[in-house]
């Protein structure tokens, strides 16, 4: 026979290997990957006959057996679902490597529970945790009916199947159980297990039940001389009618194994049920037979929509993110779709929007019609109104998280990204979605704070919400820029994750007040007129020295200006109002494959701000107004413009020569022999851009450094 022998891709086999070889209690769980599996190619192919009924031609009914074999210890799970060609066999079953492998490895080794298979995507393979062997017997409409089988040990076969009675479509999955797990052969525990577990498959799970039954029959061996002609039977019958005593018949009663199936699952659909009705454990029960999640949902929503559009649906928030939440390969998102009862598709792309792929639900629409396609669905109005309804919903549900603290602090940590998504993606709800963000402040470093918390404990006089952008909290928390704003007593955010600049740009405003960057050009904080006064006189008397400054940097700036921002840090670098911050900047560079064309505009434009009341900026202009040629200046303003570039979150250009002008304020610091120094910075003097080297600071200039 043409058996041909395939290696599993190595991560499936040390999978395999590791379910195998380590202790796990939670063996039963096999079955519910199993039954989900045929559940999931039953789906398949009724969603295939929709558009083409003659895909069901081979095998009409739908369903799910299970038929436990004792003399064999042999456990067969049936089902009549699409089935799998050869080539599918040899794929999904072993050759290629699903992204889930590695990650579920690398979660029990974690500590994570052999329950998680199913949400890795390699379910399948739990049937090893009670099985020596499996053989997978199947039928796809397109193929011969092949057998797959594998005692695990690096590789299987596949065979065409010549000694099997033929399934028509679907699959046959054969479990040769260990011998120490022939527990689940038994009817009781199956029952157990499939109720606990599978309760919300929507097709028909059906228990192969062999009952011993009583059945009286004639006793062949009195009538052995005279055996029954052909016929002869129904003529006994009309006999046995009559009252009076047959004709001498001999009976006896003989023990008989009879089968019959018996439906496992025959509950209403849980969506279709008075939401009153229905427990907590009930909706967990569904959520988990919905989505493979092991732990029960954070929230729900049971709700229908009626009138002019009529459909059902049931939306859950999980505890947590999947392994998986923003790899694009993954489908789009996890709700599924019916029509009427009849499940169509569960990656209905415009059903709800990108952002929101982390609910998970089901839809029952009674408007759209069975065979509608991919194509015809991504139009379809009816399905924009569903979404908009879902979108609504979630928010509603959201909310409802919302006012439990705990919760909703999981909630935020799961899926605080994608709210900040949708608050750049929707703009439709990007109000209400704002009410969801949590930040950390200038005065809430340990706990975040929502905008509209903010809001209220805001001092009288101000006006905007302030925000400062950053690499990570303590990146920012000490930050130049949020000098005055401290002084003043205003509360600033601190933004620290890379997706919060996108999302607060789009923002703009909450509740009627400004969202305003406090790291970027124009920032206009509210002055009593005194301050007013005093900084207009320091902007005169800083002129010059402003000006000078700016002769010394060149190009490097824009503008330099006296600062409204800052009281103590002598300087800081500040971007254009509508230009990339410094924290933007560096999420841009860091963007592999980003355009660069973009960077030259967007990032450039920078303003040096200095800061009149503090020292060194008092003794430069003292300097300056002296000797407006003294050497000693220019490298002075490059040392200050380099930090502020540090203090201010960009990075330096020019890392080399800003360590040789430290290393030179060091060398005199130490009174390092001027000489030897020189021999070394003279390659540094030739580069045009460099300042001249810091021959006559005096070092009184150093100690104001200091
Ligand atoms: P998942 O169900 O998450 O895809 P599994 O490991 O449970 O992962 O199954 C792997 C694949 O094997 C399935 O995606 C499907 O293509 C195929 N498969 C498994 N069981 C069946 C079945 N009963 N009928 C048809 N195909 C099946
Ligand atoms: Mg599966």
């Amino acid at each position: 026979m043409a058996t041909e022998s395939f290696g599993f891709q190595a991560e499936i086999s040390q999978l395999l290997d590791l379910i195998i070889n380590t202790f796990y209690s939670n063996k039963e769980i096999f079955l519910r990957e199993l039954i989900s599996n045929g559940s999931d190619a039953l789906d398949k192919i009724r969603y295939a006959s929709l558009t083409d009924p003659s895909a069901l031609e081979a095998e009409k009914e739908l369903y799910i057996r299970i038929i436990p074999d004792k003399e064999n210890k042999l456990l067969i799970i049936r089902d009549t679902g699409v089935g799998m060609t050869k080539a599918d066999m040899v794929n999904n079953l072993g050759t290629i490597a699903k992204s889930g492998t590695k990650g579920f490895m690398e979660a029990l080794s974690s500590g994570a529970d052999i329950t998680m298979i199913g949400q890795f995507g390699v379910g399948f393979y739990s049937a090893y945790l009670v099985a020596e062997r499996v053989q997978v017997i199947s039928k796809h409409n397109d193929d011969e009916q092949y057998i797959w089988e594998s005692a695990a040990g690096g590789t299987f076969t596949i065979t065409p199947d010549t000694v099997n009675p033929p399934l028509h479509r679907g699959s046959e999955i054969r479990l040769y159980l260990k011998e120490d797990q022939l527990e689940y052969l038994e009817e009781k525990k199956i029952k157990e297990i499939v109720k606990k577990h599978s309760e919300f498959i929507s097709y028909p799970i059906q228990l192969a039940v062999t009952k011993e039954v009583e059945k009286e029959v004639e006793d062949d061996e009195a009538e052995a001389e005279e055996p029954p002609k052909e016929g002869e039977e129904s003529k006994i019958e009309e006999v046995d009618d009559e009252d009076d005593k047959p004709k001498e018949k001999k009976t006896k009663k003989i023990k008989e194994q009879e089968t019959s199936n018996e439906e496992l699952n025959k509950t209403k659909p849980i969506w279709t049920r008075n939401p009153q009705d229905i427990t907590h454990d009930e909706y967990g029960a569904f959520y988990k037979s919905l989505t493979n999640d092991w732990e029960d949902h954070l929230a729900v929503k049971h709700f229908s929509v009626e009138g002019q559009l009529e459909f059902k649906a049931i939306l859950y928030v999980p505890k947590r993110a999947p392994f998986d939440l923003f790899e694009t390969k993954k489908k789009r998102n996890n709700i599924k779709l019916y029509v009427r009862r009849v499940f169509i598709m569960d990656d209905c792309e415009d059903i709800i929007p990108e952002y929101l792929n982390f609910v998970k639900g089901i839809v029952d629409s009674e408007d759209l019609p069975l065979n509608i396609s991919r194509e015809t669905l991504q139009q379809n109005k009816i399905l924009k109104v569903i979404r908009k309804n879902l979108v609504k919903k979630a928010m509603d549900l959201f909310t409802e998280i919302a006012e439990d603290k705990d919760n909703f602090k999981k909630f935020y940590e799961a899926f605080g990204k994608n709210l900040k998504l949708g608050i750049h993606e929707d703009a439709q709800n990007r109000s209400k979605l704002a009410e969801f963000l949590r930040f950390f402040s200038t005065k809430s470093t340990e706990e975040q704070v929502s905008l509209t918390d903010y809001i209220t404990r805001m001092p009288e006089v101000q006006k905007s919400i302030y925000y400062l952008t950053g690499e990570s909290l303590v990146a920012v928390r000490d930050s130049p820029f949020l000098e005055v704003l401290k002084k003043k007593g205003f509360e600033v955010l601190l933004l620290v994750d890379p997706i919060d600049e996108y999302a607060i740009t789009q923002l703009k405003e909450f509740d009627g007040k400004k969202l305003i960057c406090v790291s970027k050009e124009g920032l206009e904080l509210e002055e009593t007129e005194e301050e007013k006064k005093k900084r207009e006189e320091e902007v005169t008397q800083y002129n010059d020295l402003c000006s000078t400054v700016k002769e010394a940097l060149g190009d490097k700036v824009e503008k330099v200006v006296v600062s409204n921002r800052i009281t103590d840090s002598p300087c800081v670098l500040v971007t254009g109002q509508f230009g990339w911050s410094s924290n933007m900047e560096r999420i841009m560079k860091a963007q592999a494959l980003r355009d660069s064309s973009m960077s030259s505009y967007m990032a450039s434009k920078k303003t040096l701000e200095l800061n009149p009341s503090n020292p060194i900026i008092k003794e430069l202009k003292r300097k300056v107004s002296e000797d407006k040629a003294d050497k000693s200046v220019r490298d002075l303003t490059y040392l200050l413009f380099e930090t502020a570039l540090l203090t201010s979150g960009f990075a330096l250009d020019e890392p080399t020569s800003f360590a040789k002008r430290i290393h030179r304020m060091i060398s005199l610091g130490l009174d390092v022999d001027d000489e030897e120094e020189e021999e070394e910075s003279a390659p540094a003097a030739a580069n045009d851009d460099a300042p001249p080297p810091l021959e006559g600071a005096s070092t009184s200039a150093m100690e104001e450094i200091d």
